[in-house]
């Protein structure tokens, strides 16, 4: 609920905007005080890193980006490039997009390109489009936290709407971190510095704008952006960054759910899965997106659980380094498959059989999860797909065999079939089996699928159940 009412809120709504004002003034003074081989405009205390001075080529710059900065200077516009492109430029890296600031409003901006469409209701931009490229043009936002129709603020300081605009100084103390506030002007190629992301950068040092306890309630997501940038770049967290993490991490339960499924795919599947879930684990942000997979991290009195998703983080890992296709539902998969094993044996152990108790615990653990993270349809079904799969891998006699390596899924529930094997959650044999069914003739099929001999009743390549034990659980 927006309230305008709640005096309390309000009050500290409004001691809040001020702490705000209070900490640019400090900081501006900070940066007036630059060395002097730093140039400093005249009238801001930004500074200006000349081209000789930083490492930014135009050679690395994408072609459309370059494209727009040139148009929109070309129709008198300020134009910058800002955010993470910079700050991966001055890295040495290519960046995954290039992100452009600019005083021109959003449909001043589509005037000069045709190419443009406005997007977005919170945060009102223009993209530019050539072809698969997309050129992301924002107009610099204004600095006032004011209640209006352009500016949403909720009682509990979530910023709703941004759609106050600005100059370039006022632009900066709306970004995240130092390292995503710096701007590379087009008309002289230099970088712009308001917040000291230079020397942070240098220092190898991620920083929050502003004060951190603010920052994070205006929007909590910045906690996950905080541990998914530290991890990419490996840059420290600021101990002042750092520090209301621990405790703050609640107030991303105010997020809505489909934004918090976009930042779980950039967290887990843009190449550092691994090292991103040991962090967001220590700093218990991992409770809040997963929290039955966390509950059974916590609980369990045997390392399988940790283990496999390990594995499973690292196999997504090694395949963005290969430059491989992910997909997020095999993930995700891995993610809540524990919780789903926990529950399906809790339903078998209360009468259930097999194939009800998966389809009801899946059921169960995919509405829980949902509504913290909103998976689409399309990734549930074929999660439901691998999952379901896992137990039809130890049917290895007469025609089902045939019948499961028809499915779409195949592929995929193997492949995490194999990766529970790997961490000891399923027979290394059934793998072997299953692994030569799919290459053998029609002759060896056959002669695998037939029947066991007059005797024997079990199945070939039974897999051997592994029963999550949980320390809390009574003697079964
Ligand atoms: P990457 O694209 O490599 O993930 P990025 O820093 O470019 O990193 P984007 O989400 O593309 O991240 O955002 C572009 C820029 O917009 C950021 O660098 C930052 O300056 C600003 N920004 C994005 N999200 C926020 C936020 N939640 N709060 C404040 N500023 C933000
Ligand atoms: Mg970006």
């Amino acid at each position: 609920m927006v309230s305008a009412s709640n005096n309390q809120a309000l009050k500290i709504k409004y001691r809040d905007i001020a702490i705000f004002k209070f900490f640019k003034k400090i900081f501006s003074v900070n940066e007036s005080s630059a060395s002097a081989s730093i140039a400093t405009s005249p009238e801001s205390q930004a500074r200006i890193y000349p081209r000789a001075e930083h490492c930014i080529s135009r050679a690395q710059i994408s072609e459309n980006a370059l494209k727009v900065l040139q148009r929109l200077k070309k129709a008198d516009y300020e134009a910058y490039l800002v955010g993470g492109c910079v700050r991966d430029l001055l890295l040495g890296r290519e960046p995954k997009d290039f992100d452009v600031a600019t005083n021109a409003s959003p449909e001043q901006v589509k005037q000069v390109f045709r190419n443009c469409r406005i997007i977005g209701r919170r945060f009102r931009l223009a993209h530019v489009f050539f072809g698969r490229e997309i050129i992301e043009v924002a107009t610099f936002r204004g600095s006032e936290l004011e209640e209006s129709d352009q500016q949403v603020i909720h009682e509990d300081g979530r910023l709703l709407r941004d759609n106050v605009f600005g100059t370039l100084e006022e632009d900066v103390w709306r970004r995240d971190f130092t390292v995503n506030a710096l701007y590379y002007n087009i008309r002289d190629f230099s970088v712009v510095d308001y917040t000291g992301g230079m020397q942070d950068h240098a220092n190898a040092v991620l920083r929050l704008i502003g004060d951190p306890n603010i920052r994070y309630r205006e929007d909590p997501v910045r906690m996950l952006r905080a541990i998914r940038f530290a991890v990419k770049l490996g840059f420290t967290l600021h101990p002042d960054t750092e520090q209301p993490i621990y405790t703050q991490a609640e107030l991303l339960k105010s997020i809505p759910a489909a934004r918090l499924y976009d930042e779980v795919l950039k967290l887990f599947l843009t190449g550092y899965g691994v090292q991103t879930f040991e962090m967001l684990r220590h700093y218990g942000l991992f409770a809040i997106l997963f929290p039955a997979t966390d509950k059974c991290l916590e609980t369990e009195d045997h390392d399988f659980p940790r283990l496999f998703l390990s594995r499973a983080l690292e196999n997504s890992d090694l395949r963005f380094a290969d430059g491989k296709s992910l997909t997020p539902y095999f993930l995700l998969s891995a993610l809540l498959w524990e919780p789903l094993q926990l529950m399906a044996a809790k339903l078998m152990i209360n009468g259930e059989n097999e194939t009800i108790a998966y389809q009801t615990a899946a059921n169960e653990v995919l509405s829980r999860q949902i509504k913290i993270t909103a998976l689409p349809r399309h990734i549930t079904q074929s999660m439901r797909d691998v999952w379901f799969m896992q137990n039809k891998f130890s049917r290895t006699v007469g025609s089902r065999p045939y019948r499961l390596l028809e499915q779409p899924k195949f592929r995929a529930a193997f492949d995490f079939l194999q990766l529970r094997a790997e961490t000891g959650g399923a027979d290394a044999e059934l793998v072997e089996w299953w692994t030569h069914f799919q290459v053998a003739d029609e002759d060896q099929r056959r002669q695998m699928t037939a029947p066991p001999k007059s005797g024997s009743t079990k199945p070939k390549g039974k897999p051997r159940r592994y029963r999550a034990k949980t320390k809390s659980s009574k003697p079964q």
